[in-house]
């Protein structure tokens, strides 16, 4: 039998050579450390992890805890090598990650039927079926090589992400709808409206706000298109307000005038659960963005499901690129699997790489791969990276606004083990009807 080619053996690609070697395929897993480091990896291990030894929550009624579970039910590698090496905290799940890697490199070696071979890959093989696993920082050789196969407008470098916010945690009495000169009272946009008074206030926040410092391999040149809102602001007390505050065109229903400033918020998915706030691409930390966000109006009680950030980052545009199965819609033979298929974080990309490597095993023998039920935590990955819209793709963290809305109304704290108990079930499911096929 052909073996199946994974380049890159970082978290996504340890695990899809896992699901296949399980499933009596052979592999052959290309990784260039230690020829080759990308500006992170330290390590000549497989499956390092490049900054925190925390896989954030281990609770099922939060959103990441949930992927785990999912991924546990799934016989997963990374899960079975990170609950063996955990070290306490609290309700996170943290690893020892060299006895984390130490646990992965001796599982897969102990298929015979695994070759590993140490060398950067600057070609995908014309022959056979290949898992691309490249991870965020994807060697140079091989981004060239990725551009060519796909588009290169379809690949990227850097992440320059809004935060985005929960939808239901906006107050709508302060908001309103409307897109730039647009006088109807419909919009596709809310609207937070600002005074002078107000705006200025806000200025002078995020002038005294705290930012996160770039990587020493992160070039603040790249950023010139879409500069941090805290750059914006540094350059003058009204640069804003020419900028992505821009009342312009902006007529507020309610005064019957055009605001002193604005922030729009975009829909961010087709359920309307998920806003993003519209050029608000930051290096704020975290704490930073939700007291000083909060200030906007109607975004008092607002919840984040992703911060901002700008960072290094090499993914591919998977919604207009990449079919459900996460193969190449332009070469079926090609799948792509962890951070560069348009996640982000350690479990997304471990659940992709899991997903691509299940996919890969039922092409290879000719048979049809549903994906799990977008109801699932890797459903609802899933179903983002190939059905989100492609026009302003941006990888996600999991998080419950990926998830379709639950049919009653909850409190917050009752949402979580809701989604759990569906997507549980849902996944028990999907998995003793497809995974008795594969
Ligand atoms: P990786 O784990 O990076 O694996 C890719 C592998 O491919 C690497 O081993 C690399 O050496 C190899 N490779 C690259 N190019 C080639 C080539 N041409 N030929 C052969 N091999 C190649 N996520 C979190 O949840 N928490 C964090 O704290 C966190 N910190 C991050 C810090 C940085 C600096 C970056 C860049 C990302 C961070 N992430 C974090 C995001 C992401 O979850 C991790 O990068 C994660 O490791 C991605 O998994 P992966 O399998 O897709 O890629």
């Amino acid at each position: 039998e052909d073996p199946v080619t994974i380049i890159g053996a970082g978290l996504a690609g340890c695990e899809a050579a896992w699901q296949l070697l399980n499933r009596g395929h052979s592999v052959v897993l290309y990784e260039m450390k230690p020829e080759k480091f990308s500006p992170a990896h330290r390590s000549g291990s497989l499956a390092e992890l490049v900054c925190s030894n925390s896989l954030r929550s281990n609770v099922s009624d939060h959103a990441a805890g949930l992927l785990k579970e999912e991924m546990r039910r799934m016989d997963s590698l990374i899960m079975k090598a990170a609950d063996e090496t955990s070290v306490p905290a609290g309700k996170a799940l943290a690893v020892d990650r060299h006895a984390f890697s130490r646990v992965i490199e001796n599982r897969l070696n102990s298929f015979t039927n695994l070759t590993i071979i140490r060398k950067e890959m600057i070609e995908v093989p014309s022959e056979g079926i290949v898992i691309i696993a490249t991870g965020p920082l994807t060697s140079d050789g091989l981004s060239h090589e990725i551009a060519r196969l796909t588009d290169s407008s379809y690949l990227y470098f850097y992440d320059a992400i809004s935060p985005i916010i929960e939808g239901d945690s906006i107050d709508l009495e302060k908001v309103f709808r409307a897109s730039r000169y647009d006088s109807t009272g419909q919009g596709d946009y809310l609207n937070c409206p600002m005074e002078k008074e107000e705006y200025e206030n806000f200025w002078r926040e995020l002038m005294g706000a705290q930012t996160v410092p770039l990587r020493h391999f992160e070039d603040p040149k790249y950023f010139d298109g879409c500069l941090p809102i805290e750059v914006i602001a540094s350059r003058g007390i009204s640069t804003l307000v020419f900028g992505p505050m821009k009342p312009v065109g902006i007529l507020n229903p309610k005064t019957g005038k055009i605001p002193y400033a604005v922030i729009q918020l975009r829909q961010e998915n087709r359920e309307a659960t998920l806003f993003n706030i519209v050029g608000f691409q930051t290096k704020l930390t975290w704490p930073e963005q939700r007291r000083i966000f909060r200030k906007i109006p109607g975004l008092e009680e607002a919840e984040f499901a992703r911060y901002g950030s700008i960072h290094r980052n090499t993914f591919i545009n998977a919604p207009a690129l990449l079919e459900p199965t996460l193969q190449l819609k332009k070469n079926e033979h090609i799948f792509f699997a962890g951070q560069i298929s348009g996640v982000e974080g350690y479990i997304e990309s471990t659940a992709m790489g899991l997903i691509a490597g299940l996919s890969a095993s039922a092409f290879h023998r000719g048979k049809a791969f549903p994906p799990p039920p977008p109801v699932t935590a890797m459903g609802a990955l899933v179903n983002h990276i190939t059905s989100a819209e492609s026009r302003n793709f941006q990888p996600m963290n999991i998080n419950w606004g990926l998830f379709p809305a639950l049919p009653q109304k909850l409190k917050k704290r009752e949402r979580g083990a809701c989604h759990a108990l569906r997507a549980l079930t849902s996944l028990d499911r999907w998995k003793s009807e497809t995974l008795r096929e594969l």
